[in-house]
């Protein structure tokens, strides 16, 4: 069963948190039980496999928890970065417990760790003077001017007639920081979590690392990690089974096979939305477009078919 193949999977929400569920502990380790099977199956073929996952409404609970322990209790609120890597650590937690559990029922000697993992982005990108992603708690008019005068940084924006909200901006990761840990425990056998919610955004400042308030799409970060590990394989694994053009139209029509050119046509002809499966596309694109040889996009509970080419939409590159 040697198969020297190393595959990046990058995991939707829906691995974790189900669309209306409440987002309880048992609700979300259950989802991961589930997730952890579909994985099983392809370490079982004998791939080695790195796992990075997205934290959207993990991180905006953080924050809620955050936001009431400093009203009730006195407890002060930490930032968004901070916030982030609790979430890195929970939830890469409840996969080394799923996945661990999972392997050694199936008689598997390998082992699941999971690493904090910090993002680097530029302090100049563009993203920085404007900020677009809502996180944490809605606020009323009232609140939002308070916390304006106590956090002048902050941007907060009407969302939708729905309250006041922060928004900060999501920069384009450029580099995994602990892509060379990560590596080691890679070579050594061990299955890895990483780069969780697109990583730790920080920025370098001659010397020095500075955590910042931002949020990284973890596609595009899943791309940077699967490239600097020189993988094989870069699987986006969602909730839908591919990507179509003309979506949510009656012309809907589902992609199989693309190369890089077919697929930077559709991109920029915006078949792909912002946001959700823009991102996906992009990081499909550029990890074939920096020697990856087949990135693939499609549903959860098809992993393994994935991983296998047999379905979902692919993008492949000249050694796909
Ligand atoms: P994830 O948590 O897996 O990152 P997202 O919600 O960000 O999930 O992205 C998946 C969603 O992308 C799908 O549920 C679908 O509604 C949306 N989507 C947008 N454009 C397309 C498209 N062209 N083809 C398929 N899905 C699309
Ligand atoms: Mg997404």
């Amino acid at each position: 069963m040697q198969n020297k193949n190393l595959v990046v999977i990058a995991l939707g929400g829906n691995a974790l948190l189900q669309r209306g569920q409440k987002g309880t502990f048992e609700e979300q380790y259950e989802n991961t039980r589930i997730t952890a099977k579909k994985i099983a199956d392809v370490i079982e073929k004998g791939y080695r496999v790195v796992i990075t996952h997205g934290n959207g409404p993990q991180v905006g609970a953080t924050l809620l928890r955050h936001d009431a322990g400093a009203k009730i209790y006195n407890v002060p609120a930490f930032p968004m970065d901070v916030a982030g890597a609790e979430t890195q650590g929970f939830i890469g937690y409840m996969i080394q417990q799923a996945l661990r559990n999972e392997l050694k029922a199936r008689g598997i000697d390998k082992y699941v760790v999971t690493i904090v993992t910090r993002t680097i982005v530029d302090e100049n990108d563009p993203a920085f003077k404007n900020p677009t992603k809502p996180v944490g708690p809605f606020y009323t008019k009232e609140d939002a001017d308070k916390i304006k005068q106590q956090f002048p940084n902050w941007v907060l924006k009407e969302d939708a007639g729905r309250g006041w909200r922060r928004v900060v901006p999501s920069p384009d990761p450029k580099l995994i920081a602990e892509r060379y840990a990560i590596k080691t425990l890679v070579d050594s056998g061990f299955i890895v979590v990483a780069s969780g919610g697109g990583g730790i955004p920080i920025v370098e400042r001659g010397t020095e690392a500075h955590g910042v308030e931002a949020v990284i799409d973890k596609d595009l970060a899943g791309q940077r990690l699967a490239t600097l590990l020189g993988a094989n394989k870069f699987i986006i694994a969602t909730d839908v089974d591919g990507a179509y053009l003309n979506w949510g139209t009656p012309q809907q029509k589902k992609l199989e096979r693309l190369t890089i050119e077919e697929a930077k046509k559709y991109y920029s002809e915006g078949h792909f939305k912002e946001g959700s499966m823009g991102p996906k596309m992009l990081a499909a694109i550029r990890f074939v477009e920096a020697g990856g040889e087949i990135s693939t996009i499609g549903h959860l509970y098809d992993i393994i078919e994935l991983v296998e080419g047999k379905k979902g939409t692919s993008i492949l590159g000249s050694t796909g």
